[in-house]
């Protein structure tokens, strides 16, 4: 129930034959270093079993997901801000807020391709 002691677990790990990887725990904030035990499985000491990135293609992949995501949600926020000040504005410019629209359009599309559904 109470919290362990990562050092404790990680002579444990150690001791079963686990071995020390050169990569740390990818949870936020973690960054303990991650064991390869006997049967192949990559564990934190805090967090059990963690899905490690391997490749170089894949952590780009994950990181670009991960970057155009934050983008994504950063420009949906201010499209819907802008064109929520446009629409109250008596004489707003109805091409632009056509405009901003079209930008909500397009993140909704990359924001279903980056959940890595195929297109089309
Ligand atoms: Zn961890």
């Amino acid at each position: 129930m109470s919290e362990r002691d990562p050092i404790k677990v990680m002579a444990e790990l150690l001791k079963s034959g686990a071995t020390m990887l050169p990569e740390t725990c990818p949870v936020e904030g973690c960054n303990l270093p991650l064991f390869k035990l006997r049967s192949g499985e990559i564990v934190c000491p805090v967090h059990g079993k963690v899905h490690v990135v391997r490749t170089e293609e894949e952590v780009r992949e994950v990181y670009s997901k991960t970057t155009l995501a934050l983008l994504l949600d950063k420009v949906e926020s201010t499209a819907i801000r802008v064109i929520d000040s446009l629409v109250g504005e008596p004489d707003a410019d109805a091409s632009e807020i056509i405009r901003w629209l079209e930008v909500l359009e397009r993140v909704e599309r990359l924001k279903s391709m980056t959940k890595g559904r195929p297109q089309g």
